[in-house]
């Protein structure tokens, strides 16, 4: 991958890990904790993050868990965990379109979101929806309130956040080019700039 990116004059700043359960017929391993059992899996989460974060800081390279619309990947939920695991060195990705898919009134979704993680952001996945499931398209295709939703993560205390536009690939026989949703993105992406600064 390092060849590649080069390659392509490209630079790594995030990394999704996978988000199924890692398990497979082929390998011997435990059985998958249901998502259902919340009290295992904060135990399963805080060793696995111990020890990746421990990996992370000598490699390098800081772990972010990222809110969702799930109980766990709830923001008020992640702060709590890291309060009170006092891991320390794991750090936010504020996901903007979770975040817009959240129980608040419509016009409070991100700030509240965002409340409760600010200080320890670190990353931001940028992407847009109608408010109902998470589309994943770019901004200002969906009605996330843009201009609303800058001031609100430019309110973080630290600068130079990196933002990573975080898009689904349409696909299907209505779909545009690839090439032609990657030069929609980049106008998005301008538009968003603008705003920002
Ligand atoms: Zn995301």
């Amino acid at each position: 991958m390092a060849d590649a990116l080069e390659a392509h004059k490209l630079q790594l700043v995030s990394l999704h890990g996978p988000t199924s359960r890692d398990v497979s017929a082929m390998r011997e391993s435990a059985m998958p904790l249901s998502i259902c059992e919340v009290e295992r899996v904060r135990d399963a989460a805080f060793s696995t993050l111990e020890h990746l974060i421990l990996h992370a800081h000598h490699a390098g390279v800081t772990v972010c868990i990222e809110n969702t619309t799930s109980e766990m990947g709830d923001p008020n939920y992640l702060r709590a965990f890291v309060d009170e695991t006092r891991l320390t060195g794991l750090r936010f990705n504020f996901d903007i379109g979770h975040a817009y898919l959240s129980d608040f009134q419509e016009d409070e979704r991100i700030e509240k979101s965002f409340a409760p993680l600010h200080d320890l952001v670190s990353s931001v996945h940028l992407h847009d929806n109608h408010g109902e499931k998470d589309e994943h398209l770019p901004p200002y295709d969906g009605t996330i309130d843009w201009p609303a939703a800058i001031k609100v993560l430019k309110s973080a205390p630290q600068s130079n956040v990196p933002l990573v536009l975080e898009l689904k690939e349409r696909t299907g026989p209505e779909a545009p080019a690839a090439a032609e949703q990657i030069a929609a993105a980049k106008r998005a992406l301008d538009r968003f700039e603008e705003t920002w600064t």
